[in-house]
């Protein structure tokens, strides 16, 4: 199927599309009928070096853009497969390319290159402040030269295939800050050794075979050099952090999306019921097109975001935007799959109800659409702040 972008980085497409190509429908299904984590798929695609294109080469990476580790993610999802997987190790070592210290760089990102360390974990979000960040709860006290970390994080992903984990904690009271936003500090953690000493994990079983948990910290103990750029300034790290998150994350939905509308193109066309093709029926195929076109669309914002970005301009709009666009394009697109393979869209046999579950996440994470819509409300359109 032609697509506005397809004659766009065809030698990365082709490489990650042969790569893909070794796993195909039956072993993501396999994977998802087993609630496991597709390890051979990820260390496939560590070994390769995919997921370490954003590391600058200096450190071991390709250092590619966004918009080349955008097409890998896009081309991963549009294979059958799920991103959600392994897109941490493409985007949590940013906070450590842009605010870490030389040493911390030297000692974890050639290491994350090889994948011989994974970084696939971020914990900020918390049980009773959800989207409210600047409410969280977990505290780091600086004590005898260590910091000690008490409170809970929920919904935390792929700790259990990381071996770092970037956490988000408050520093200074609330109280005590001119600015909510002030006063909050990120820190690296070593999963396992935490593991020993005061972080518990605790799996959620949820829709998506997506490997997520609570962790509860009870007086763990991180030695001081774990603090990342300066004490005070974390939440504004994530935040910088987060353009790139989103800008992958609309590439996720847009390879969704392009898969959905091959699937049902397909379908439609060989499944025959009152003597011909149901892709005949103009009832059928509207709402295909249309779906096909919010892609399209979604698409061009997706590679404006990811165009700012690798020029250092400010993308927060266009990533905003383009993760907007591209969850509620490859939600309509499943939307149309599904309907359009009638009972079969239901069989697991046929991958639609597994991808349909997997790209309805992007509706509530990593940022919720009322989130997106109410950013560009108030710091694109100038509309008095609501919260
Ligand atoms: C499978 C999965 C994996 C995740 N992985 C991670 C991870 O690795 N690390 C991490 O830190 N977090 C992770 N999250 C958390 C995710 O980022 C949050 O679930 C998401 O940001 C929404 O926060 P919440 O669940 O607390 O919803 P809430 O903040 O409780 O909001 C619920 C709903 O209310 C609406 N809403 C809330 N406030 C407003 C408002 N002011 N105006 C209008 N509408 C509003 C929104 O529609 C929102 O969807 C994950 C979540 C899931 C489900």
């Amino acid at each position: 199927m032609p697509t506005s972008q397809s004659d766009q980085y065809q030698d990365i497409r082709d490489a990650v599309r042969s790569l893909c190509a070794e796993f195909p429908d039956e072993y993501h299904r396999r994977v998802d009928e087993e609630r496991a984590y597709p390890e051979a798929f990820v260390d496939a695609l560590t070994k390769a070096g995919w997921l370490a294109a954003l590391i600058p080469e200096e450190y071991g990476g390709s250092g590619l853009g966004l918009t080349e580790a955008s097409v890998i993610m896009e081309e991963i999802n549009r294979s059958g497969g799920n991103s959600g997987a392994c897109h941490g190790q493409m985007y949590n070592m940013n906070t450590l390319v842009r605010h870490g210290s030389e040493e911390q760089r030297q000692r974890y990102l050639p290491k994350i290159a090889t994948g011989e360390l994974r970084l696939q974990s971020m914990a900020v979000t918390e049980p009773t402040t959800g989207t409210d960040t600047t409410q969280l709860k977990t505290t780091a006290v600086r004590k005898d030269g260590r910091w000690v970390v008490n409170g809970q994080k929920v919904w935390i992903s792929r700790v259990q295939h990381s071996d770092l984990m970037i956490l988000l904690a408050r520093t200074t009271p609330l109280a005590d800050v001119k600015k909510k936003s002030d006063g909050m500090s990120i820190f690296v953690v070593d999963i396992r050794e935490a593991m020993k000493k005061g972080m518990e994990v605790r799996p959620i079983a949820n829709m998506v075979n997506h490997e997520t948990n609570e962790i509860f910290f009870d007086e763990l103990e991180l030695p001081e050099e774990n603090l990342i750029g300066e004490e005070g300034k974390g939440f504004r790290y994530i935040l910088t952090g987060l353009n790139a998150e989103r800008t992958l994350i609309a590439a996720e939905c847009i390879g969704d999306g392009y898969w959905f509308t091959d699937r049902v193109t397909g379908y439609v066309s060989e499944r025959r019921v009152f003597g011909r093709a149901i892709g005949q029926n103009q009832g059928v195929q509207f709402p295909i097109a249309e779906a096909f076109i919010e892609v399209e669309a979604a698409n061009l914002m997706r590679f404006e975001a990811c165009r700012l970005y690798d020029s250092n301009q400010d993308c927060g709009a266009q990533a905003n935007m383009a993760k907007y666009l591209a969850a509620k394009a490859s939600w309509e697109a499943a939307n149309a799959c599904l309907q359009f393979h009638g009972g079969f869209g239901f069989a697991c046999e046929y991958d639609v109800e597994r991808k349909f579950r997997e790209t309805r996440l992007y509706q509530v994470a990593p940022i919720s659409t009322n989130l997106i819509l109410s950013y560009v409300a108030e710091h694109v359109l100038g509309l008095p702040r609501s919260f």
